[in-house]
């Protein structure tokens, strides 16, 4: 499928709810893809086209990151690493704090997985504030990992997360802007 294409059925099939989970945000949901399993293949194939031979590891970042992560892992032959919300994973692990609109949250990823020097794909499924990803992506250098790219299936523009990336100097990619 043309990119364009991908674009046009991507835009058809996310829903938009106003106001959740709380007023003014606007939520985009992506479980219809699910329903539609030539289109799930599609977005897996733009996005690991976007990474092929660029990069040695994914990680996936809790949890609708793993839906299309994995999927991209195994489509390039590499490994996934799961970056997880605070609490859920075993020792050994390291973590990163980050804020919140209010308050702070935490992300973690388990020691030992990531080889120092392994070129990363940073993925999840919308990037807004880019408040989580900036915390992966301090994650993976913390271990001696190289940020290479991120990818998204949505950029939501007018939180300007892009521009809180731009300083790992790593290829971005989104398949969708609102
Ligand atoms: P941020 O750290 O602000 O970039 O938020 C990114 C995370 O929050 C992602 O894991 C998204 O799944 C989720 N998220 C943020 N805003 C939205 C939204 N408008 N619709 C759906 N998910 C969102």
């Amino acid at each position: 499928m043309m990119n364009q294409q991908l674009v046009e059925e991507l835009e058809k099939t996310i829903e938009n709810i106003p106001n959740f989970p709380k007023e003014g945000i606007q939520f985009k949901d992506i479980t219809p893809i699910f329903l539609n399993p030539q289109l799930y293949k599609d977005v897996i194939h733009d996005l690991a086209a976007f990474s092929r031979d660029k990069i040695d590891v994914v990680c996936g970042i809790e949890s609708r990151g793993y839906l299309f992560g994995i999927a991209i892992a195994v489509a390039l032959d590499v490994p996934f690493i799961l970056i997880r919300k605070q609490g859920k994973l075993p020792p050994p692990f390291l973590g990163q704090k980050y804020d919140l609109e209010y308050g702070s949250a935490e992300i973690e990823m388990r020691t030992g997985q990531l080889k120092p020097g392994q070129r990363v794909l940073i993925h999840d499924d919308l990037l807004a504030t880019g408040g989580t990803t900036e915390a992966a992506a301090l994650l993976v250098e913390k271990q001696g990992g190289v940020v290479s790219q991120f990818s998204f299936l949505i950029a939501l523009k007018d939180l300007a997360g892009e521009e809180r990336l731009k300083k790992f100097n790593a290829e971005v990619h989104q398949i969708l802007s609102y």
